[in-house]
């Protein structure tokens, strides 16, 4: 029977980022990454702010990166600023290839090189007599690294056991509990090549001089090269649904008015991404949980990349990646975040319960005259007391009565985990 160190359940971001990781870190480790799809990575472009990046994650994460500009910039209908701090992107595409690339599909080296078992689901679990756990994964054979052709599905093939010292989930996503107590940042992008080049120099990260459809909505566009650029239409929307047709000709429009004329559309991308309005708690279940699963996200944004590569460069540091001492790390982290999650989540109220849904887009406005180190802060979920104060002082951009009314208001599911469990 095969036998592991450690078993990452779940290639998306999590999973790919803890995997890297380790063998930054822990080279000597025997790992193996099970993924249910036939590729690592999903269909996604991540981003994230340079303040998001720990220090010690930079030797193991940069080379990841598919994109970095050294600015970018935002358009509110009476602001516009360049922010000069830098900003990056991974495709998920790269992604997968430079993972895959560093894994082996034997173990016949030391370090040795982890495994990844594409097209492959782990099903189930037991102890064995030494206390070691015997996961049940259904799925193609040992060892494919690369994408490869359809297969079986998962439940109609053999399951094999695998035996292992300690188990990580990074499932992505569950089904919300309380659907009602979230907020959605929603959007369809397109990843295009122009007909002609482009003059944009850096990101668009919001261009909000749109109509005000849907709850706040901007265009975020991301300039790959002189011809290529992903443009998305995004709305801070009380319901998830998006009409992707509609939007696509909304995406259309908007490039002919920036003057570019889209040649042919290189890919396709779109999300719901759950923005909570009552503090994240941490997902419970046997093994850690890391990434989108764990709940461990930002409230306003619904990105998980800053809080995952913090909560991953945490565990590298301080445990010993045994069961108990990876969820102790864990536990620590929520606990440090969860009076900022509160604060967070309190913003949500703001801008879903008490702006209009046409008038929410100030809200951002006035947030994007604020210093740029504060702004970095409240992207990587990393807000002070002073940046809580500084944040609300003035006069607030949404009708006070409404606003004091959604600060107050909790609901029950304020004291459990507002998605389910694993
Ligand atoms: C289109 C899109 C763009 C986004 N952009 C950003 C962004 O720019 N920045 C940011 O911070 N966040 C972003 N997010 C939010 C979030 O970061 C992503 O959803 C991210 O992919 C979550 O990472 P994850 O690893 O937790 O989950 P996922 O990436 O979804 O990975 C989970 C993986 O686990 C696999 N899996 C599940 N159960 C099993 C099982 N039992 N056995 C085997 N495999 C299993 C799934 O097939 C999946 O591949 C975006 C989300 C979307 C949808």
């Amino acid at each position: 029977m095969e036998h592991y160190d450690l078993v990452i359940v779940g290639g998306g971001l999590a999973g790919g980022l803890f995997l890297t990781a380790l063998q930054h870190h822990h080279p000597h480790i025997s790992t193996l990454l099970v993924e249910r799809s036939p590729q690592l990575g999903g269909n996604h472009t991540w981003c994230l702010h340079e303040g998001d990046i720990p220090e010690r994650s930079r030797p193991w994460f940069l080379p990841l990166l598919s994109h970095s500009w050294d600015r970018y910039e935002v358009f509110f209908p009476s602001h516009h600023r360049v922010l000069e701090r830098s900003y990056h992107c991974l495709k998920s595409e790269d992604f997968a290839a430079k993972i895959a690339s560093r894994c082996g599909s034997a173990a016949t080296s030391k370090p040795t090189p982890p495994l990844i078992r594409l097209n492959s689901e782990v099903t189930g679990w037991k102890k064995d007599s030494d206390g070691e756990t015997l996961l049940e994964i259904r799925g193609q054979g040992p060892t494919p690294v690369a994408a490869s052709k359809p297969t079986l599905p998962v439940a109609a093939s053999k399951p094999t056991l695998v035996r292992c010292h300690s188990v990580i989930m990074a499932g992505g996503w569950q089904p919300l509990a309380d659907p009602k107590s979230f907020g959605w940042q929603k959007f369809v992008g397109l990843e295009v090549r122009l007909q002609r080049p482009h003059d944009l120099r850096w990101p668009i990260l919001k261009d909000v001089r749109v109509p005000q459809i849907d709850g706040y909505r901007f265009f975020y566009t991301l300039p790959f090269s002189s011809d290529q650029l992903l443009i998305e239409d995004t709305y801070y929307s009380n319901h998830p649904g998006l009409r992707v047709e509609r939007i696509e000709r909304e995406i259309y429009q908007y490039a002919e008015r920036q003057g570019w004329r889209i040649g042919e559309v290189l890919r396709r991308e779109t999300g719901a991404l759950p923005l909570a309005m009552n503090p994240p708690a941490m997902a419970v279940s046997e093994w850690p949980v890391l990434g989108a699963q764990s709940n461990y996200f930002h409230p306003v944004t619904g990105y998980t990349l800053p809080f995952t590569l913090r909560m991953i460069q945490d565990l590298m540091d301080h445990s010993n990646l045994t069961v108990p001492s990876m969820q102790k790390v864990m536990q620590l982290n929520f606990h440090r975040d969860e009076r900022r999650f509160r604060f967070l989540a309190m913003l949500n109220r703001m801008m879903f319960l008490a702006a209009k849904s046409e008038t929410r887009y100030r809200i951002l406005e006035r947030f994007y005259r604020l210093p740029l180190p504060l702004i970095e802060r409240f992207y990587s979920g990393k807000v002070s007391l002073f940046d809580q104060i500084r944040i609300l002082a003035g006069k607030p951009p949404v009708p006070l009565g409404a606003a004091l009314k959604a600060v107050r208001r909790q609901t029950k599911v304020d004291e459990n985990s507002p998605a389910a469990s694993p």
